[in-house]
């Protein structure tokens, strides 16, 4: 029997989140409702911890439940559902479109004219119940625990679109810049792809759990010349491919003048602006700029497969777990950007 009642975590912005009670969410015709058993914090969680209180008042973000990564077991079904079945693993697809339209058809909802994301049009899975639309609930494996479910839901997601963009592979050499979990895990998969990589950032912590990761090269773009050592890495002429998480202007533009001709720049990170600035112009160097944003419905299977195929040691970006009672200490954490990955257990 479902209480009527569910505690859940929202973000008033100013640096402060806070637990409530809201109603359990009741399921539409085409929804699933999950019972979330792991949550865990997102880069873009902490844009908005840091995001002034009176914006996200104005927009009403302040009163939805935060997060966005999540996984589950499916609780309740709407009437039209035939698939999945209660009792079923799930990992939360967070971006979720009509249904019906090109974009959605073809396993990209994020383009959807009618998009909805979580704390921003509706309520989050940082939650003990949440409700989304059938086709977002994707299935999990009984031998993959709800913990990775929740990494797999973004950060490893994002990875993987990212990597397959840059086209990372044996003899193509990869600077990866920002190394918190989502580029930990850029440079996991790059390497189980054979790719030899760089990465860069300015936490001395960070740059020591890549290196245990086993990366190739690290540098600190607080101490060195970033762009001198990306360059050098790759032959002295430039990396093939360079993907930023950062979302931070000046390691992006670092990125693109590290790449050699015909090199690809990756923009996965999310900043407040989107600003390039470059000595030389792209022709000069023929350069493609592309984005990345999370992985595509159509390669969940593919994402799964890749990290039970190559073993890949995702708890090792795990920084710490908690309960969901802790979130404003976690929180804390998570601003410092020295922790790695922080998960909630919500079993
Ligand atoms: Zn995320
Ligand atoms: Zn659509």
């Amino acid at each position: 029997m479902t209480a009527d009642t569910m505690q859940c975590l929202i973000c008033p912005g100013d640096r402060r989140v806070e637990l409530r009670r809201k109603p359990v969410p009741q399921p539409g015709p085409d929804d699933v409702r999950v019972r979330i058993l792991a949550s865990a914090i997102c880069g873009s969680d902490l844009h908005k911890y840091r995001q002034p209180q009176t914006e996200r008042d104005a927009h009403g973000y302040s009163r939805l439940t935060l997060g966005h990564e999540g996984a589950g077991v499916v609780d309740a079904l709407g009437p039209g559902v035939t698939h999945p079945a209660v009792g079923d693993r799930v990992v939360i697809y967070h971006l979720m479109g009509c249904g019906h339209c090109e974009h959605c058809r073809g396993g990209e909802p994020g383009f959807c004219r009618d998009l909805q994301g979580f704390n921003w049009v509706r309520d989050g899975v940082d939650a003990e119940y949440v409700v989304v639309p059938a086709r977002n609930a994707l299935p999990l494996p009984d031998d993959v625990d709800f913990e990775d479910g929740a990494l797999l839901a973004c950060n490893l997601g994002t990875a993987f679109g990212a990597v397959r963009k840059a086209g990372a592979s044996g003899d193509v050499t990869l600077a990866v810049s920002g190394l918190g979990p989502v580029g930990l895990y850029t440079v996991m998969m790059a390497r189980a792809m054979g790719a030899p990589v760089i990465g860069v950032d300015v936490q001395p912590s960070r740059l020591q759990l890549a290196e245990r990761l086993g990366i190739e090269a690290v540098v600190d773009a607080a101490q060195t010349d970033p762009v001198a050592a990306m360059r050098a890495f790759g032959g002295g002429g430039g990396v093939h491919a360079a993907i930023d998480t950062s979302g931070v202007t000046q390691a992006r533009s670092a990125a693109i003048e590290s790449l050699r001709p015909h090199g690809i720049f990756v923009e996965v990170g999310i900043g407040d602006e989107t600003v390039y600035k470059l000595s030389a112009p792209l022709n000069a160097r023929e350069l493609t700029l592309t984005g990345s944003w999370i992985f595509k419905l159509y390669e969940w299977e593919d994402l799964l497969a890749f990290v039970r195929r190559h073993r890949l040691p995702v708890k090792d970006v795990i920084g710490r777990r908690c309960r969901i009672d802790d979130a404003v200490e976690a929180f804390q954490l998570a601003d410092a950007a020295t922790a790695g990955k922080i998960m909630f257990d919500w079993s």
